[in-house]
């Protein structure tokens, strides 16, 4: 049996859900989604990630046919039909079926679909020896351009990114911004930690502000450490002693080398470790 989706306002069978080939949502990228997990039976920072799905809505002009506390009702009854525990919910807002021009004007009737599943977890030994990370030539979009604040379908910008990373058989990438600076990885944002203290790029870096990065920015300061959110080089990567990554699939993973270079003694440092450790508790512990 299929999952139940989300879609029109009406939960469905899989093999029903069924949207227009003139969506722009598929014909251009022209909508915006989330991600969001499930644990033990509760959708997890679920308001913060649909703060940022109406957020980028607006950035892009798309009005969603739904009020946020509608959202809301949608996910929870849409995780509810699958009876899932632990779990992904996948949340798209399409711009709806329109002529084949740009023109918003001629599109109608916005899509919602919401898709709950199980998650695919990088194995158990990513988490206990670390991954490696290569830097993509590929840069990531000009703020200018499109701001990478919106979460929008398009996201060729990560797709040509991430296809170096799994070319130099790695599950992640880094990407620059313009400017040379470090900016996040095709999925997942980028933290160091040099001398006790814990840094990642801020907003204006040119990143999605990540759901986990705020929660795990937020652990990191209850637990007593000083959070910075600074411009890094690669070099500040290449000299630093820890490196994790944070993402609503990933959780906090440990990066023990970067473009050939082991970060500190290559092995998951103590407090990414700590970190892992206490975002494990927050979201086993039914916050
Ligand atoms: N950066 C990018 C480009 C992403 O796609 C994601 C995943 N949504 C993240 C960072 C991590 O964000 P979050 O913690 O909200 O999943």
């Amino acid at each position: 049996m299929g999952l139940k989706i989300y879609l029109a306002g009406k939960i469905v069978d899989e093999a029903d859900a069924k949207i227009s080939v003139f969506d722009h949502g598929l014909l251009y990228g022209d909508g915006v989604f989330e991600g969001i997990r499930i644990y033990g039976g509760k959708v997890f920072l679920h308001h913060p990630h649909i703060d940022r799905l109406y957020e980028s809505a607006k950035a892009i002009r798309l009005t969603i046919p739904l009020k946020p506390a509608e959202m809301i009702a949608a996910v929870e009854a849409t995780v509810k039909a699958n009876n899932l525990t632990d779990g992904y919910v996948r949340l798209v807002v399409t711009r709806g079926a329109g002529s084949l021009g740009l023109d918003i004007r001629k599109t109608s009737n916005p899509q919602v679909i919401i898709i709950a599943d199980t998650i695919s977890l990088y194995p158990p030994e990513t988490y206990t020896k670390g991954m490696h990370l290569v830097t993509a030539s590929t840069i990531r979009n000009h703020s200018a351009a499109l701001s990478p604040r919106i979460k929008s379908l398009n996201y060729l910008n990560n797709i040509m990114a991430r296809i170096e990373g799994t070319d130099a058989g790695m599950v992640e990438a880094l990407m620059l911004n313009h400017k040379g600076e470090v900016a996040e990885c095709t999925g997942d944002n980028i933290f160091i930690v040099k001398h006790g203290v814990v840094r990642t790029p801020s907003r204006d870096a040119g990143i999605l502000e990540g759901i986990t990065r705020n929660a795990v920015m937020d652990l990191a300061r209850e637990a007593g450490y000083r959070v910075e959110e600074c411009s890094l080089t690669r070099h500040d990567l290449y000299v630093a002693d820890e490196m994790f990554l944070t993402g609503t699939a990933a959780e906090v993973v440990a990066v023990v080398s970067l473009d050939g270079r082991s970060i500190g003694n290559g092995e998951p440092g103590p407090i990414t470790r700590n970190l892992l450790a206490l975002f494990q508790k927050l979201t086993r512990s039914g916050a």
